[in-house]
């Protein structure tokens, strides 16, 4: 709360992000209560309802925050600097919000009766919502046929999925490690969905569509998971802003549609899984090449003692990257500011050809 209000001014007095901040000052003053409280079963009870409660209440908070900077982005223009301190504070924000639904998701599942509700059949294998034997080739699977089923909707057809896991004779289970699922299959459907919209674009004038192929590894340290795709790469010049909120290639989704999920079009899958992935030390990279295809990986800590969770702090380091004015170039190819070439080169948006707008606009 303190970082919020640090944002920049024009941004603050956004409607979307005057009622986020409503929440949080609400949800923070719900909590306080129980400072001073007996802890007693009674107590405890009230606890986890007012937590399940403070969780519904902030489900939105990911599309009301981008909402709020696409109302700054309609009514002002945004500057680099600007633009710098929404990004460092989107990451460090939805990173915090990862961490405390974490909590809220342990702290209900474990003291407030739901275990019953429990993902997956086997649920002592379950420490709440953390999965001792998550099963990766499974989630994978399961993410690959959610993503497949929205690509269906919109293009009529789909990639196969090829899975090649990189086994040992002596590990039988490899792939399965300790992790929450939910996050690893958050990841994968993003990622999925990415790259079968990029196969279905490519490959549009054909009706044959390259599989896309996945691989799994398990090492010492990492336990990684590579997508590839055939979808014809993305330009080397853009692959700065692939982590950027609200950088898209695709036609920005109709509100009026706002019940059906698209393939794309926020520009969050990607920024957003980063940081699930990074949440527990790992970490999720793309590594294209322009006119064939892309990999993307998510690497994962192999040892759970060493996936503890990364969190933002907040210091006058914090403070003062929200104060610094804007740097000076000092490369041939900058102008003045650091900042410049990414204005000129752009987190506009690119349309996306006739017949795949054609195509969303069938499906929607
Ligand atoms: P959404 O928020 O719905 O995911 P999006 O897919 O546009 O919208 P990201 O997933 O963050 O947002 O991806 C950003 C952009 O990166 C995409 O619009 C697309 O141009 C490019 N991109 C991502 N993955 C691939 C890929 N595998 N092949 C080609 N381009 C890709
Ligand atoms: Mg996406």
């Amino acid at each position: 709360m303190k970082e919020i209000s640090l944002l920049p001014e024009n941004l603050l007095r956004m409607p979307s992000v005057i009622a986020v901040n409503d929440w949080y000052i609400r949800s923070f003053q719900e909590i306080l209560e129980f400072e001073k409280k007996d802890p007693n079963p009674e107590t405890l009870e009230i606890f986890c309802s007012e937590l399940v409660k403070i969780r519904n209440r902030h489900s939105d908070v990911v599309e009301t925050m981008a909402q709020g900077v696409l109302e700054l982005k309609e009514s002002h223009d945004v500057d680099t600097h600007t633009e710098h301190s929404i990004q460092y504070f989107l990451d460090r924000f939805y990173m915090s919000r990862i961490s405390i639904r974490m909590l809220i998701n342990q702290h209900t599942l474990i003291f407030g009766g739901q275990l019953e509700n429990a993902p997956g059949p086997n649920r002592s294998k379950y420490i709440g919502c953390i999965d001792t034997q998550c099963d990766v080739v499974s989630v994978i699977r399961d993410a690959f046929e959610n993503a497949r089923f929205l690509c269906d909707q919109y293009y009529l057809a789909s990639p196969d999925l090829i899975i090649n896991e990189a086994k040992n004779n002596d590990e039988e289970d490899f792939t399965n490690i300790v992790y929450v699922p939910s996050h690893l299959y958050h990841m994968l459907f993003e990622l999925f969905k990415n790259s079968m919209r990029a196969v279905m674009e490519y490959h549009n004038s054909s009706n044959e569509f390259p599989p896309i192929t996945v691989a799994v590894s398990k090492g010492k340290e990492d336990v990684c998971i590579k997508m590839s795709d055939l979808g014809g790469g993305i330009p080397r010049s853009t692959t700065d802003h692939l982590f950027k909120y609200m950088y898209s290639t695709a036609p920005q989704p109709s509100k009026s549609d706002a019940h059906t999920v698209p393939l794309a079009g926020y520009g969050y899958g990607l920024p957003i899984s980063r940081l699930y992935a990074r949440y527990f030390h790992g970490d999720l990279v793309l590594l294209s090449c322009e006119g064939y295809g892309t990999d993307a990986v998510i690497y994962m800590k192999a040892l759970s003692n060493e996936a503890n969770e990364l969190l933002p702090i907040f210091n006058k380091t914090t403070s003062k990257f929200y104060k610094t004015t804007v740097q000076t170039g000092d490369w041939s190819n900058q102008s003045a500011h650091i900042g410049d070439r990414q204005i000129s080169t752009g987190c506009k948006k690119h349309q996306l050809p006739q017949s795949a707008q054609e195509a969303l606009t069938r499906a929607l």
